[in-house]
């Protein structure tokens, strides 16, 4: 599999690029800022027999400024990938220029949702395959993306919980459409159910395993 992480703003949020090493075909998780690092990146990646990606998704967590600002840009740029977020979230992210104004920053509307997340719902990318799970609390449309093993590919499970679970840690709760109760609920019965070995990589700071969370985690475990 093609994997570059990229650390993205003021908030330090973790981008990623995914693509298929077969078709070239990728997807950008949480587009959080500094839209031209990230189109560099991508541009720089290539697949073993040296065609470039082609982006068919831009995958949100969750629509916190922090996980979307440079979205529009990378749409802009990736004319055949798809906006996609959870429901749940639109109202968020349509107030994209508000939240930015909490920081002073004057940014653009944001673009129309083109992928509406459903929970459970799987999702092809070339070899990659995804899994949506609905994990609200944090935010009522925050969602953790699993993305399944496939030997062939090379392609090892992984998590991406957004700022639904971090490393030691859990998303906070006194955001607009927050809740602690939902959030420990989401974590408990949808992220830890899955295998310990899994590798969870939170929308910040380091990665972690669903195992370790759910011995040591002081807030969920
Ligand atoms: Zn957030
Ligand atoms: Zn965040």
């Amino acid at each position: 599999m093609i994997h570059k992480e990229i650390v993205v703003g003021p908030f330090q949020c973790n981008c990623k690029i995914l693509a298929c090493p077969k078709t070239g075909e990728a997807v950008i998780v949480d587009p959080g800022d500094e839209s031209k690092e990230i189109l560099k990146a991508l541009k720089n990646l290539k697949t073993p027999s040296g065609q470039d990606l082609k982006v068919k998704y831009l995958f949100h967590t969750h629509a916190h400024l922090d996980h979307i600002a440079a979205t529009r840009d990378v749409r802009e740029d990736q004319v055949s990938s798809k906006i996609a977020l959870h429901k749940n979230d639109e109202i968020l992210y349509q107030q994209l220029k508000m939240q930015g104004g909490f920081f002073g920053l004057n940014l653009s509307d944001p673009l129309p949702i083109e992928h509406y997340f459903e929970d459970e719902e799987i999702i092809s990318v070339g070899s990659l395959k995804f899994s949506i799970i609905h994990t609200p609390g944090h935010s009522p449309g925050g969602v953790s993306i699993r993305l399944h093993e496939n030997s062939e590919s090379n392609v090892k499970e992984m998590l991406f919980s957004g700022d639904t679970l971090f490393q030691g840690s859990i998303g906070r709760t006194d955001l607009w459409g927050g809740d602690f109760d939902i959030l420990i609920k989401s974590i408990r019965q949808r992220i830890f159910s899955l295998d310990d070995d899994i590798p969870v990589c939170p929308g910040h700071g380091p990665n972690t395993l669903v195992g370790i969370e759910k011995r040591e985690n002081p807030f969920c475990s």
